[in-house]
């Protein structure tokens, strides 16, 4: 029995991937949405390892993004942390994540979530045509981000689910960290103090 008092048959998975540089309130209310809405039994973070669309941009180690992950997703009982793309060498590609975690959970149904700016490249993700076998998609509303047009996604394969719009970027919680402006608030505490206590996104030498 799950917590909204239905019956499934299947374990309902979700899997919540990002480049979690750093982890923020956006990212943990889009899982905590979908979970509620789609009576999942637990949301799995994934942070990338090198992520395909930053090749050209610097991110921060892994093993800080994973961390400042599961710093973040401690206190909730239904939330974990993969490190299926952070041990995976190379490039990390979404059909690859889905592949890993599909061997872990055979049976489960999985739940991939992403934001409405990155269903827009979805099309482009490698072997797209192989996913939707594997994960239902749900796409979750951003400020900022309309529903994409000109991109024609494969018929009843992406839901989208409007959630409590929160305009916050990983880019933006960065450049705030860089110039000494807080980010309070727009991250759990944690990550604040993780951020402070290793000096990340403070580039000055
Ligand atoms: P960056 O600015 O570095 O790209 P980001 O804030 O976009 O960081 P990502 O790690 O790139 O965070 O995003 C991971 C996933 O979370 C993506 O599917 C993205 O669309 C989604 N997402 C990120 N922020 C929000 C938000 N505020 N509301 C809804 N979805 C979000
Ligand atoms: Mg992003």
């Amino acid at each position: 029995l799950s917590a909204r008092g239905n019956w499934h048959t299947r374990l309902r998975v979700g899997i919540m991937g990002g480049t979690f540089d750093p982890i923020h309130n956006g990212h943990l209310v889009a899982a905590s949405e979908v979970a509620w809405v789609y009576d999942l039994d637990e949301v799995i973070f994934v942070p990338t390892g090198r992520p395909v669309f930053k090749l050209d941009k610097h991110v921060t180690n892994a093993e800080d993004r994973y961390l400042m992950t599961v710093i973040a997703t401690a206190s909730n009982p239904k939330f974990t942390v993969s490190r299926v793309d952070i041990d995976r060498p190379g490039v990390t590609y979404t059909i690859d994540t889905l592949r890993d975690i599909r061997a872990q959970h055979p049976d489960a149904e999985l739940f991939f979530i992403t934001g409405a700016d990155a269903v827009a490249e979805i099309m482009q993700w490698k072997d797209a045509d192989l996913m939707w076998d594997l994960a239902h998609f749900v796409a979750v509303t951003r400020p900022g981000y309309s529903s994409p047009d000109g991109v024609t996604l494969p018929e009843g394969k992406v839901d989208t689910l409007e959630i409590p719009a929160l305009a916050i970027s990983s880019t933006d919680v960065r450049r705030r960290a860089e110039h000494d402006e807080p980010v309070w608030y727009l991250v759990p505490d944690g990550v604040v103090q993780y951020i402070g206590k290793h000096g990340l996104y403070s580039y000055e030498d």
